[in-house]
């Protein structure tokens, strides 16, 4: 066979999508991913390279792994059946849209928002239906509501905090939308610890709602792959069915209990990311931009000067990301929160390029 043969082979759903892809480039100042600037302690490292020298890699991990669910469990304060834990919240996001979509029953979105929502609707040949967040980059209540009615019983992915704009969907946003919307509801919480409600007990109530959280952010383990999600114990069990087994390895399941053992440590960053992000929120607003209101850990910015900004930081080994190209996003530019001392070489290359 010709390779032309074999690429027309491949599934359209996926041909005619654009590549998720991110230029790598080596920069000192990396703001580019929403990381946490803050690497775990070296002891907690160690212990945890000890646990992997010792434990034979010729085992399967456990077939469910059930410490890391009840730890999870305890940690948002749901029973361990209501947990799927699993390889990054991307991974979770694609087991949902595989459990919960249907062909040709578009997946509502609210853009602009993570990509990958889209991507995997497209993937699992649902492909989505778009609700466009208001002019403020607010979520537009009654356009959410207008679509959930058009497309009742269709999955409904909502991310809050949303990334790359930051947005907030608070509680009784989210409760007009569960009362109203007869399909289920992914909510996209990857951010939470940043600010924001925490929606895990309304899964109590609603058992059309499905959280997902992950390791990447507050955690600091975005190297680590580690997210989950939680819902009604019944409605997790079918969903469970589709997971593939032994999803998650042995490493990331030892690493994912020793970030819950270890919480008070690792997530004493995320206090000092929430004062850099306001203080950053402020010095931004004295410059030439609009800064959009952020419960995450990045914030978004648009400005004429977009590309002048992007590429004057870049020349100072700084990062961040360029979003111009997503629905409503035009001269926008997301920047992560790094660590106080990246914060300042931030700072200091935008005092220098607006003359303050
Ligand atoms: N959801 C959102 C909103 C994200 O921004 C990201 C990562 N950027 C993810 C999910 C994926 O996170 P993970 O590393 O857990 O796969």
């Amino acid at each position: 066979m010709k390779l032309p043969e074999a690429l027309d082979l491949i599934n359209p759903a996926v041909k005619t999508q654009k590549a998720y892809h991110l230029e790598r480039r080596e920069v000192p100042v990396k703001l580019n991913q929403n990381e946490n600037p803050f690497d775990w302690p070296q002891s907690i490292k160690e212990e945890i390279g000890k646990f992997c020298v010792d434990r034979p890699w010729n085992r399967y991990p456990p077939f469910i792994p059930d410490e890391l669910r009840a730890q999870l469990g305890e940690y948002i304060g749901l029973p361990a059946e209501c947990i799927i834990a699993g390889n990054g919240s991307n991974e979770m996001l694609l087991v949902l849209l595989l459990a919960l979509a249907k062909k040709d029953e578009p997946v509502i979105l609210c853009q602009p928002t993570f990509t990958v929502y889209h991507l995997l609707a497209e993937g699992v040949g649902a492909g989505s239906e778009t609700v466009f967040l208001d002019s403020a980059l607010q979520f537009d209540l009654d356009a959410m509501l207008a679509a959930s009615a058009q497309r009742p019983r269709a999955p409904f992915i909502i991310c809050s905090p949303n990334n790359p704009t930051g947005t907030e969907l608070d509680e009784t946003q989210l409760r007009k939308i569960l009362a109203a919307h007869k399909g289920f509801l992914i909510l996209d919480q990857a951010y939470v610890e940043f600010g924001g409600f925490s929606a895990v007990p309304l899964v109590n109530e609603h058992p059309n709602l499905i959280v997902t959280r992950t390791f990447s952010k507050a955690f600091a383990g975005a190297g680590l792959r580690i997210g989950y999600m939680a819902g009604q114990a019944e409605v997790i069990a079918q969903i469970n069915k589709i997971k593939l087994p032994y999803n998650i390895n042995f490493f990331s399941e030892y690493v994912a209990r020793t970030a819950l053992t270890h919480r008070g440590e690792l997530s004493a960053g995320i206090d000092l990311l929430i004062r850099e992000r306001d203080t950053l929120a402020a010095f931004l607003a004295e410059l030439p931009c609009t800064v959009f209101p952020s419960s995450a850990n990045f914030i978004l910015i648009r400005t004429d000067r977009k590309q002048e900004i992007f590429e004057t930081l870049l020349a100072d080994g700084i990062l961040v990301r360029d979003v111009a190209s997503y629905p409503k996003l035009e001269n926008c530019l997301r920047i992560s929160i790094g660590s106080p001392e990246e914060n300042n070489l931030l700072k200091q290359s935008l005092r220098r390029l607006f003359g303050r």
